[in-house]
């Protein structure tokens, strides 16, 4: 019975035991939570409302004291419901949970399993970095956000490709794929309730023009030509000579910050900068000084609204250096050697390693994270779709006491891969200690979560729905569905 009821949730609970029977859901169940929080019967009233169209009296009594941060206890018992929480978070997880738990009967709207779940997360930044290309819907990004907030990651990083309807200067994006605004703004508003922070992000330095390597899809230039100068010659990164450059990027990652509702971190990007610095004007100059000037201003820009910066760490470590062999590092100016004692302490290292060393290499440590974390900055370790990388950066996560870790999803958000990112991910992130890895009856769970965000969404046409717009791939995309 106990494995039946694990079966349910994504992420697992710290401690769950099992007694016999069953609530009967209804308008007379008994409903307690303890806690102090003064909005915690809306809360509960309008998650129970949303979940089970059914809304008991709300008793509230005296917090309990063990009861700290995001955790919570939920006890399910024949005659009573109870849930014990210190914020909105901790109360929205254990709502979350019972969501999941719930069963449809024929005799009964909704019926839980008697448990008592005491749960509190393993770390306390568990983020997922998503990807609004063009191809992907707004419908799409906004699921992709709820079903991650229903897995209980409570950062979403979310990246533009040129999608993003800047007021500011709105040839930065495409002029036929930028998303609605209203619409994203909604989105804004609501995501705090869905129990999940959502942190804007705009790259400073590479990927200038919103494109991909592999695409040729500047989203800037091929309506406006005449901005070119903005960018390197290959178009690739932002030409650090030019002062307009940073006068472009002051006012859209402020306008980002103000449309995001003022989150307590930006991301910068900075990843993959293959030519920075390469025109006639950047050569002439130092590197190492255009790159500290140029972060550095964004840094203090930020401060000023209270606002810790992100940035991806493999520009800062240099490409040739034994250390890094077999780990991710893009570095290749000569005056990179010490530069990380240019940047203030507070940027969070992302440190993005995707599989590339062997297994036995990446089983004994993360030395990118090690380096960053020895000179004194915080760092968050970022797989991709590997599980064992996924497992084995949350254990050291857990060992060294970092703040959390991030998931990166690029363009393989769908189809087989959407469990390594919304199945396998949330398990490690929340219960590392406890992760059943991913199985068929985790898959019909995940397949079920999405049912219930479609629901939320009021979805019901048939690409809109599940996790994967086609389950054959149509003739006109050639490459099959993984
Ligand atoms: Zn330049």
């Amino acid at each position: 019975m106990k494995q039946t009821i694990l079966n349910k949730l994504i992420p697992q609970p710290m401690q769950l035991t099992v007694q016999h029977g069953m609530h009967r859901y209804s308008a007379n169940s008994v409903f307690v939570i303890a806690t102090d929080l003064p909005d915690a019967k809306d809360i509960t009233g309008k998650l129970l409302k949303q979940y089970f169209q059914i809304l008991p009296e709300i008793q509230q009594t005296a917090a309990d004291p063990d009861i700290a941060g995001e955790n919570c206890k939920l006890i399910i018992s024949e005659t009573e419901i109870r849930i014990a929480a210190a914020s909105a978070d901790g109360l929205r997880n254990a709502l979350k949970t019972l969501r999941q738990l719930a069963e449809a009967h024929h005799d009964c709207n909704t019926v839980f399993p008697c448990v008592t779940i005491t749960d509190s997360p393993a770390m306390t930044f568990r983020g997922i970095h998503l990807c609004a290309f063009p191809e992907v819907s707004l419908t799409e990004l906004e699921k992709n956000i709820r079903l991650a907030a229903y897995h209980k990651f409570n950062y979403a990083v979310i990246e533009f490709w040129g999608t993003f309807p800047f007021q500011s200067h709105p040839e930065l994006s495409w002029q036929d794929k930028q998303y609605d605004r209203a619409e994203l703004q909604r989105i804004m508003e609501q995501a705090k309730d869905w129990g999940i922070t959502l942190i804007p992000q705009f790259n400073i330095l590479g990927h200038a023009t919103n494109s991909r390597a592999i695409s040729g899809k500047f989203a800037t230039l091929y309506s406006n030509p005449e901005l070119e100068h903005l960018f390197d010659p290959s178009g690739w990164c932002w030409c650090l000579s030019n002062p307009v450059t940073r006068q472009v990027l002051t006012d859209v990652v402020l306008e980002l910050h103000d449309f995001f509702r003022n989150p307590p971190y930006f991301h910068i990007g900075c990843d993959e900068a293959e030519d920075v610095a390469s025109c006639l004007y950047c050569k002439q100059k130092n590197f190492k000084d255009l790159f500290a000037d140029h972060i550095n201003w964004f840094h203090a820009l930020f401060a000023k609204r209270n606002c810790r910066l992100m940035m991806w760490h493999d520009m800062l470590v240099r490409k040739d250096d034994p250390r890094w062999t077999g780990f991710v590092a893009s570095g290749k100016h000569l005056e990179l050697d010490g530069f990380y004692q240019e940047l203030p302490k507070d940027i969070l290292i992302a440190d993005w390693q995707y599989g590339i060393a062997p297994p036995d290499k990446r089983a004994a440590g993360w030395p990118v994270s090690e380096f960053f974390r020895s000179k004194g900055f915080e760092t968050v370790m970022c797989p991709w779709d590997s599980e064992p990388d996924m497992e084995s950066m949350a254990a050291y996560t857990q060992q060294v006491g970092n703040r959390g870790m991030l998931i990166t999803t690029w363009h393989y958000l769908y189809g087989l891969k959407y469990t390594s990112f919304m199945l396998c991910a949330p398990y490690a992130l929340w219960n590392p200690a406890n992760n059943p890895g991913i199985s068929l009856s985790g898959r019909l769970t995940l397949g079920k979560h999405m049912l219930q965000i479609c629901h939320d969404m009021g979805l019901t046409r048939y690409e809109d729905c599940g996790y994967t717009a086609y389950q054959i791939a149509p003739e006109r995309y050639p490459e099959p569905i993984h």
